[in-house]
């Protein structure tokens, strides 16, 4: 598909996220890879498009603080925070409102999710037309360098997705993403808006997370779901275990779900986080993984699993 700009193109493209397809859009940072945010097969799709080995939490753009409200809430200070950066390139780590409608392939199973209001004409008529948060990591295939330019998202995926063409992004690196914790901001990646930058317009110091470290407030962790249980994977199930089934099925008594009978690794992906979560809620000690294909979303799906059956500390 070509590259597409006018008014008339942002209703169409519009159309198009509403229906679950992709769409490639300009921000002030990145070029990024939209989706329905709150459309489980439509966030699938861009794990499939940028052939993303694994499921990270993707940052939910919206148009809006009234829209940011209704997925999470803010403290004092998360909305300070906005009321001074937004729009602009600041993602603010936030718990999820009760009823947020966020896909959990795009909170990656995690109880809280990053916000973000970019500083593009563009980007915020497209996210108002949709009329839906849009998750929209960098628009380019998973390994390489992130797109500045239409033409890069058009060279990167071969014209198969369409793009909005707003020209050459001004920021060109990713947001900075923040976490709040009472009277406390936390840096989690360093990004397009400068630490100092926050730091002095608030008066205090920012802290430092390192990538994957846990945030001190309970609740708010930072990239990894893990379940209460322990896990086996690749298993067959013990009596006592759940078991997280995938394909043929061995017959097993125990509390069971199965990710897809018909050994579909899109709908695997689909129910993986909310058949997690119920097997967990059952309260058994192990949860049996059976063994998953490790190709395509598969590999997503096996970085996922390993990461939470890793042992924690
Ligand atoms: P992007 O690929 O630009 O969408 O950025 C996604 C990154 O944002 C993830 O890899 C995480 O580092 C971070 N992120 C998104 N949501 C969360 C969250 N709920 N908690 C912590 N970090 C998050
Ligand atoms: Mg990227």
């Amino acid at each position: 598909m070509s590259t597409i700009s006018d008014e008339e193109a942002i209703a169409t493209a519009a159309a198009r996220l509403r229906s679950g397809g992709l769409v490639a859009f300009p921000t002030e940072t990145v070029y990024g890879l939209g989706a329905d945010a709150t459309n489980a097969d439509a966030v699938l799709s861009i794990y499939e498009t940028k052939g993303r080995p694994r499921f990270n939490p993707l940052i939910a753009h919206v148009a809006d603080l009234d829209m940011a409200e209704k997925l999470a809430v803010f403290s004092p200070l998360a909305r300070r925070l906005a009321e001074k950066f937004w729009p602009g390139p600041l993602s603010i780590v936030l718990p999820l409102r009760p009823g947020h409608g966020l896909s959990d392939v795009a909170t990656a199973g995690l109880d809280t999710v990053a916000l973000r209001m970019p500083d593009h004409l563009i980007a915020l008529a497209l996210i108002r037309a949709t009329g839906r948060p849009l998750s929209a990591p960098s628009a380019n295939p998973s390994g390489k360098l992130s797109p500045t330019t239409a033409e890069q998202v058009t060279r990167g995926f071969a014209g198969k997705v369409p793009v909005l063409d707003g020209g050459p992004c001004q920021a060109g690196v990713e947001s900075t993403i923040v976490a709040v914790d009472g009277e406390t901001i936390i840096q989690l990646r360093a990004g397009a808006l400068a630490r100092r930058d926050i730091e002095q317009a608030f008066g205090l110091k920012v802290a430092l997370a390192e990538q994957g470290a846990k945030i001190s407030a309970p609740g708010m962790l930072l990239s990894h779901y893990a379940p209460n249980a322990h896990m086996r994977l690749n298993a067959t199930p013990q009596p006592g275990d759940a078991f997280l089934a995938f394909g043929d099925a061995p017959d097993f008594a125990g509390e069971t779900r199965n990710l897809s009978p018909a050994a579909d690794l899109h709908e695997a992906a689909r129910n993986l986080f909310s058949m997690l979560h119920e097997l967990d809620g059952t309260g058994a000690k192990m949860i049996a993984v059976a063994p998953i294909p490790d190709e395509g979303l598969g590999e997503a799906i096996n970085d996922r699993l390993q990461r939470a059956a890793a042992p924690r500390g």
